[in-house]
Parts: C-alpha cells; sequence; structure tokens
C-alpha cells in the first residue's frame, strides 16, 4: 500500500468493508467484480433477519440484482398499477394510474448475500475503531486488519461515523411510524381485494397511512403467499418516552422491534386505528400480531471520506421514509464508488471525486425527506 492515497493507484485495491447489510453488500459485490479485494465483516453473528419488510424496488436496485445476482428481479417483486388516496369513511378520494414495484427487505439482502463469497463475509466481528491514515480497522477481538480502503456501511448509528464525526447525530422529528406486515392468507377476503394492484393512501390532518403488498416469507408473489406491508406515519401526541419502552421496561431510542410494545401501548394504537384511520386500514392495523414502531430522524455527515476510510448508505444520510430512497441510494453509493474508482488514476481523487457527488445528493435527498414529512404530516 502506498503511504499516500494522492498518489496510490486505483487497480487492484484491499478493501475493508464493515458492515454486510445492503449498504455494505452493494459495495462488497460492486468492488469485487471490478477486481479489488474484498472483505467484508458484520457484527452480527447469524443471518440478517428483517425488520420490516417492505421497500420500494427502484430502478437502480433492480438494475444492480439484474447485473450482479442470479435471480430475475421481477421474480422478487410486486407491482401495483395504481395510486389510490382513501377518505376518512373508506371512500376512494382520488385515484390514478401509476406503475410502482415493491420488494421485501429479505429478498433482497437473500440475493445480494448469495452474490457475495461466504469465505470473505466474516459474520460475528464488529469493527471497534479505524485509523482513517494508516487504513486500518481494529475489530472488537483486538485483532487489526489494513487495507487501502475502508468502508463503513454500518447504518444509522455507524461507530465509525460517530469516530469521524461525533457532532453527526440524528435529528429525531416529531412523529413515529408505525408499522407491520401481515401475511395475505390471515387477512380478511375485503381487505385484500381493497389493497390489491394498488398503493393505497390515507392523508389525515396529522397522520399518513400507506400499503402496499410484498413477497411473502419464503418470496412468493402470487396471490395468497404475499404480505401486506403498513406504515402508519402518526405525529405524537403523547409521551415518546412511554412508547419506546420495550414489554421489558427497557428504554429504546429508535424503534421497539416486532412483537415487543406493551400492552397499553398496542392498545392504544389499536383504539386511534379505530377512531381516526378509514376502516380497512384500521382492519389491516388490527389484523396485525406483531406491529412495530419505528423513530423518524434525519442524519447527515460534513464529508463521506476521511483519508481512506469512506461512509457508505445510512452511516452517512438518513433520509426519512418518504422518499422511498434508502437502500437505493446504498446500491448508488456503491455503483458510483466503484465507477469513481474506475474513471480516477489515484485512490485519492478517486475518492474526493465521489464523495462531493455522492454528498450532495445525500444532502439534497435528506432535505427532501424532512420537507415531504413535515408537509403530509403538518409539521412544517
Ligand atoms: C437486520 C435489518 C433489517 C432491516 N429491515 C428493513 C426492512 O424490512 N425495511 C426497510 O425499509 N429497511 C430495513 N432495514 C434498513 C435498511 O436496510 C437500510 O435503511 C438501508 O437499506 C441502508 O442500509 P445500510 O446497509 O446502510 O444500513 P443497515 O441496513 O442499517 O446495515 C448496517 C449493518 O452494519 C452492521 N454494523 C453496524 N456497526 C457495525 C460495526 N461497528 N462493525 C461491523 N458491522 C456493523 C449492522 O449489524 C448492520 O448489518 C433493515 C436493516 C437491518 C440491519
Amino acid at each position: 500500500m502506498s503511504a499516500d492515497p494522492t498518489t496510490q493507484s486505483t487497480d487492484e485495491l484491499t478493501v475493508t468493508v464493515s458492515g454486510g447489510s445492503m449498504a455494505g453488500l452493494f459495495a462488497g459485490i460492486e468492488l469485487d467484480d471490478a477486481g479489488h479485494d474484498v472483505a467484508v465483516f458484520e457484527r452480527s453473528a447469524g443471518e440478517l433477519r428483517s425488520r420490516g419488510g417492505g421497500i420500494v424496488a427502484q430502478r437502480s436496485v433492480r438494475r444492480f440484482l439484474a447485473r450482479h445476482c442470479a435471480v430475475d428481479p421481477a421474480e422478487l417483486t410486486t407491482t401495483t398499477g395504481e395510486r389510490r388516496y382513501l377518505a376518512a369513511d373508506g371512500s376512494v378520494d382520488t385515484a390514478r394510474a401509476e406503475s410502482m414495484t415493491f420488494t421485501s427487505w429479505d429478498a433482497v439482502y437473500r440475493a445480494l448475500r448469495d452474490a457475495f463469497p461466504d469465505d470473505r463475509y466474516h459474520t460475528n466481528r464488529r469493527v471497534a475503531s479505524v485509523s482513517p491514515a494508516a487504513g486500518t480497522a481494529t475489530l472488537a477481538d483486538g485483532t487489526e486488519t489494513t487495507a487501502d480502503a475502508i468502508l463503513a456501511a454500518e447504518g444509522g448509528r455507524s461507530s465509525t461515523r460517530q469516530q469521524l464525526f461525533p457532532d453527526a447525530t440524528p435529528d429525531v422529528a416529531d412523529y413515529v411510524a408505525w408499522r407491520g406486515v401481515t401475511p395475505e392468507a390471515d387477512l380478511p377476503p375485503a381487505v385484500v381485494e381493497a389493497f390489491d394492484d394498488r398503493f393505497t393512501f390515507y392523508q389525515g390532518a396529522d397522520q399518513l397511512a400507506l400499503a402496499y403488498f410484498i413477497p411473502g416469507h419464503d418470496g412468493g408473489t402470487a396471490s395468497g403467499e404475499r404480505r401486506l406491508n403498513w406504515v402508519w406515519y402518526d405525529a405524537l401526541s403523547g409521551n415518546r418516552r412511554a412508547i419506546f419502552t420495550d414489554d421489558a421496561g427497557t428504554e429504546r431510542r429508535f424503534t421497539v422491534p416486532p412483537g415487543r410494545l406493551r400492552a397499553p401501548i398496542e392498545r392504544r394504537r389499536r383504539d386511534r386505528a379505530d377512531s381516526t384511520l378509514p376502516p380497512v386500514f384500521a382492519e389491516l392495523v388490527a389484523a396485525t400480531t406483531d406491529p412495530f414502531v419505528q423513530a423518524i430522524y434525519d442524519l447527515t455527515v460534513p464529508s463521506m471520506t476521511v483519508d481512506r476510510v469512506c461512509l457508505l448508505g445510512d452511516a452517512a444520510f438518513v433520509a426519512r421514509p418518504h422518499t422511498a430512497a434508502g437502500t437505493a441510494k446504498a446500491a448508488d453509493d456503491a455503483v458510483e464508488l466503484a465507477a469513481a474508482l474506475g474513471r480516477h488514476e489515484t485512490l485519492g481523487a478517486a475518492l474526493s471525486a465521489w464523495d462531493e457527488t455522492r454528498g450532495t445528493d445525500g444532502a439534497r435527498l435528506v432535505a427532501r425527506g424532512r420537507r415531504m414529512g413535515d408537509d403530509r404530516l403538518g409539521l412544517g
């Protein structure tokens, strides 16, 4: 390795990736394909599991899957042909033709994980700290690994970001997202019919609910095999601490996972669904056995690179989910990084060009998400 990234060639780099979820796998696969020597370190011990389910399958994600994975993206996706807004009484307020493609987090994760070699995907290995100039990552067990570049793809609570930019902290919004995923087979036929082939919304004064079908647990996309994914954004009228304290009494900052909401919170949420949402949405909420709640927050960094370290995906920028762009952004970060390395002769030039374009795009997306959320929830 050259001592100075500004003179180091971009050919056949060694790359350490910290985090083996979406951003880490997109980057690992893309850079491996471009001829670099990549190792992924993921702190979780086993396979990662979906905590929510649904994601909009943006074009860049489908393109990535088609190019790198041994699956036809059409087999991992569901489609809708109409965007429909309901009125509070359940009647159709507006509807227009619109084609959308959806998938599930686990279907994309499985396809990506299958496309990256097992012998270079190390589980139960947490990166504890980095030395940006040296390109050294120190793992939680004390071992060190040195590479030409370190890609921190550690999600919204990235410890590498905290080390590099301690002031870049999540800015939490005044509303939450209640979420759930319900097997189609568990739903009354009238509910299935109401949501089938549609991206359905209800816009209330201080709330927004939406639902769409995604592939089933086993990836099935045929009628009867799918799951119905819903998100209900609701302005905080009560105590955030009470909502984010789980059934074991532990206060959490960003999410209470499926099945861990406290009974009084769960009851209050169902009552509010019954009294404020269109009946078909309230029925969907009631039919979901393990709903969960997520905080909504914005996060930006002043720079995506420091010496040999890059921040990718949610580790760098978290845009509110209204943008439906988190996974696509992670894919674009990876594709653009490989392209910059291909275009520039030195590592330093490639990373600074990548930082400039992806940093601008990331900040723009976060600003757009903030506007969309505050406008829709009436908080702007
Ligand atoms: C298990 C899981 C399930 C999810 N389910 C959904 C879903 O169903 N729907 C949805 O819309 N979004 C989901 N997300 C979020 C979604 O993946 C991201 O918002 C987006 O795709 C960007 O991905 P990311 O790789 O940047 O971050 P993340 O997906 O958050 O991944 C970060 C990864 O880094 C690992 N990590 C963190 N710190 C370290 C460290 N110091 N050393 C090594 N590894 C580290 C984490 O264990 C995690 O695997 C999920 C994320 C995870 C981790």
